[in-house]
């Protein structure tokens, strides 16, 4: 079954042949954070697929995984493309390394997951929580909930973690 839904007046959806995204998002709609294992090598994946980008075998089953990481790079919104964003501005997307697989299989892998800097309820992040997160913080994964059946992955600053200096652009 497809997933529609409206996002902040962005039509989203789902169609029902992509079947490996409608199982990411129905374990994102209950708030669990769940990816493929392959089968035959065993590494995860980002984002959902047909096959392991590794081994390219399709056997795979879907297990939780922590959504922990430090953010890998960063876009900081100021002119939003949609309007219904434009209350949000400056906003964050970011780029997340997990620390789930981070080294593997080589030194520079990781899985890397988009979301938006969000408050830990899930709410785009205002102006002074985006001007703290840059290259380095460290983030949790949260859940916006879009419409019943649909929740975003999301990030927010993980407060009990020891934060480095996060690297920010130069700021004018
Ligand atoms: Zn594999």
């Amino acid at each position: 079954m497809s997933i529609k839904a409206d996002y902040l007046g962005m039509p989203l959806s789902i169609d029902e042949l992509d079947g490996e995204n409608l199982t990411y998002f129905k374990f994102c709609a209950e708030h669990n954070f769940h990816l493929q294992l392959c089968e035959s090598c065993n590494l995860l994946r980002y984002p959902p697929t047909t096959a392991c980008p590794w081994c390219m075998r399709a056997a795979a089953k879907w297990v939780p995984v922590e959504g922990r990481g430090a953010v890998h790079a960063y876009t900081e919104v100021q002119h939003a493309i949609q309007p219904a964003f434009k209350a949000f501005t400056p906003y964050l997307v970011l780029l997340v390394d997990l620390d789930t697989q981070k080294g593997r299989p080589s030194a520079q892998e990781a899985l890397r997951i988009v979301g938006n800097l969000t408050t830990a309820a899930g709410k785009l992040a205002p102006r002074d929580m985006v001007e703290r997160v840059g290259i380095g913080t460290r983030v949790r994964m949260v859940f916006s909930d879009v419409a019943p059946g649909l929740a975003l992955p999301q990030w927010t600053i993980d407060e009990n973690a020891e934060q480095p200096k996060p690297w920010r652009y130069a700021q004018t």
